[in-house]
């Protein structure tokens, strides 16, 4: 599912699947961290809103509020790391 708002008339590029996998919220494109590591397992997911496991509601990314200085949208657990990824240890 595509998370971003993308514009109608804009061609594809050889970077369209890197928008395709990233959400609103997220301090940077999703898979441009660990391969294979999600926001759940970041420091910077706000588990604190909701940690059911896997199927855990959206949480707000606290790297992108550092970022931009406001709260983002809040973002799946299951969505592809971005570059910021920094493991989140109990
Ligand atoms: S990997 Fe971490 S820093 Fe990057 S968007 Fe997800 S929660 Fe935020």
């Amino acid at each position: 599912m595509t998370a971003l708002k993308l514009t109608i008339g804009l061609t594809s590029a050889p970077f369209d699947r890197v928008a395709r996998v990233s959400y609103e919220g997220q301090a940077h494109f999703g898979e441009t961290g660990p391969a294979g590591e999600c926001c759940r397992g970041c420091q910077f997911w706000d588990r604190r809103t909701d940690d059911r496991g896997i199927h855990a509601k959206p949480a707000r990314c606290k790297k992108f509020t550092r970022l931009t200085g406001k709260p983002g949208a809040p973002v799946p657990a299951d969505a592809a790391a971005c570059r910021y990824f920094s493991r989140f240890v109990p």
